[in-house]
């Protein structure tokens, strides 16, 4: 399915934007500069780029940076973005989804920066895929929808703290940079977007013994948000397993920081050591 919009008009791209590929190509100079500003490449740098488009913050950041790799899905651009690339510097194309690019194997021992306007339809598991490979990523620069980037940072207490603010935060140091309005984009989207950066922690210093169990206790915990923590996770945690972790169960899951979802998840680890 096509927008009935056409393309930015950027030299060598033609077509309309494809919706289905969350395409809305960002126009404002002045955002763009923001999001160079806020990347700020140094030398020796390997920066990434999911889904760079018709090259809004590509060539930008080319002219910053000569060297960068790019994974774009859509056929179409491929050739004229690798045209427009030509004269600035090294730009390495990856022609595919970038769900089925492994990026550990992609920094091969040497951590990488990412970046990217994300196609808002696929944002959440393009995050998670990136968490899948925290070790290797030095920082991740994002455009997503503003509403995505207010539960990202979200803290306890807040309305919109959830299930995604206590997974970004427990592997990531989270920072909303700036709101960007649809008008900046072509074709505008419905909503307002944001930039966030998000730092990976040391996996040694993040403290979760097991993922998957700390991903099902978050998870419980938010499915049934209104209810006591002791009802939400009654097939999850034991009486015993919330005292050892000196969280109340008749709390409920917003009230819970980080900290206090991992200690829960640790429990029967350090209960069985
Ligand atoms: N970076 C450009 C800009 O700011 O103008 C384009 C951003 S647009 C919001 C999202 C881009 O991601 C599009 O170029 C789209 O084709 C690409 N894309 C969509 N799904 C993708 C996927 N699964 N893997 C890689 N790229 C994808």
């Amino acid at each position: 399915m096509t927008s009935s919009y056409s393309s930015s008009g950027a030299p060598g791209f033609s077509g309309p934007a494809k919706k289905q590929l969350g395409q809305h190509f960002l126009a404002d100079r002045s955002y763009i500069d923001k999001i160079v500003l806020a990347v700020s490449p140094k030398d020796g740098d390997r920066l990434v780029e999911i889904g760079p488009g018709q090259g809004a913050i590509t060539l930008p950041l080319l002219r910053r940076h000569p060297k960068l790799t790019v994974i774009e899905f859509d056929r179409d651009l491929v050739g004229p973005l690798a045209a427009a690339a030509e004269p600035l510097g090294e730009m390495t194309i990856i022609h595919r989804d970038v769900l089925q690019v492994d990026f550990t194997e992609l920094a091969a021992g040497s951590p990488i920066r990412l970046v990217g306007n994300l196609p808002y339809n696929i944002s959440s598991p393009i995050l998670f895929h990136a968490l899948d490979h925290a070790a290797m990523i030095t920082d991740m620069h994002f455009m997503l929808q503003k509403e995505v980037v207010d539960r990202m940072a979200a803290d306890p207490g807040s309305k919109v703290y959830g299930r995604l603010s206590v997974m970004l935060q427990a592997f990531c140091k989270v920072t909303s940079l700036f709101v960007v309005p649809p008008g900046a984009f072509r074709p505008p989207p419905k909503v307002d977007s944001a930039v966030v950066r998000l730092v990976p922690r040391d996996p040694a210093t993040v403290g979760i013994l097991d993922r998957k169990r700390f991903a099902h206790v978050v998870k419980a915990a938010f499915g049934q948000r209104r209810k006591t923590l002791r009802n939400a996770l009654q097939n999850v945690c034991t009486p015993e397993q919330f005292e050892a972790a000196g969280v109340r169960s008749d709390a409920r899951a917003e009230q819970l920081d980080v900290a206090q979802f991992i200690a829960l998840a640790n429990v029967p680890y350090e209960a069985d050591a």
